[in-house]
């Protein structure tokens, strides 16, 4: 999936799980965010964090190059904001588009509220407004799940901006998590639907495989704080989403 439309294969599964369960946010506090409040998610779990994948599990097909992942990295940043000024626009109100968006490689090289933000993972930063991501996590699952996967990652932690933007208020993160997983998919449904994205064979495959990938642990309560919801829970989210825009996300 990209904006002008190149195919790209899936990658091997073998290693995903591992890889990739810390995705969404270990930094990304959303919601009340002052320059002075930590994050309200915790990191992952020391035992439920893992190493990019190995190169036996990436596939090297030539068509995964970091070039092609900043490019669509690039390309769905564009369509966010695109898409997230025409949602504000149609309801009368200004949007800023999130200030920055910034590739990182060691932990601590980027802050929020003065917590370091830690490697192998991508978050939104309230407090700056700023979207990070680990660009060797990145480009790593990019060549495991498929291009569709970076889509949805920025998708989702663009949505923990709108949410911000929009002054959304919950009980629990999960609440906040699986929204942003629904909003993530009307962005990128409704993108496909517009015509601004051309979905390609695989992608939905790609979009659910990533999505089991980052469910959280069954015996993980979903009350605690930092849940994002079980595989099944947060699919369920995203392709709501997905297939009905934001009138499923319960926006507003
Ligand atoms: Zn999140």
């Amino acid at each position: 999936m990209t904006a002008r439309g190149r195919r790209r294969s899936r990658g091997s599964l073998a290693g995903l799980v591992a890889a990739l369960v810390a995705v969404g946010c270990a930094a990304g506090g959303v919601g009340q965010g002052g320059p002075q409040q930590p994050p309200n998610e915790p990191r992952p779990q020391p035992t439920r964090t893992a190493a990019s994948p190995d190169a036996s599990t990436t596939r090297a097909d030539g068509t995964t190059s970091v070039a092609e992942f900043k490019e669509d990295i690039q390309g769905a940043v564009r369509i966010a904001e695109r898409y997230w000024a025409a949602q504000f626009r149609a309801s009368g109100r200004p949007f800023t588009p999130i200030r920055r968006i910034i590739p990182y490689q060691r932990e601590g090289e980027v802050a929020c509220a003065g917590q370091p933000v830690p490697r192998n993972n991508a978050v939104y930063c309230s407090a700056a407004d700023y979207i990070a991501y680990d660009v060797n996590w990145s480009v790593a699952a990019f060549r495991q799940v498929g291009d569709a996967f970076v889509f949805y990652l920025l998708g989702h932690e663009y949505a923990h901006g709108i949410q911000v933007r929009m002054g959304t208020r919950y009980s629990f993160t999960i609440q906040q998590e699986l929204q942003a997983d629904c909003m993530a998919g009307a962005y990128l449904g409704d993108s496909v639907r517009n015509g601004q994205l051309e979905l390609q064979d695989g992608d939905l495959d790609e979009f659910r495989d990533g999505l089991l990938a980052v469910g959280d642990d069954p015996d993980q309560p979903w009350f605690a704080e930092g849940s994002h919801g079980t595989a099944e829970q947060r699919t369920d989210s995203f392709f709501r989403g997905y297939e009905n825009s934001l009138r499923a996300c319960g926006l507003g």
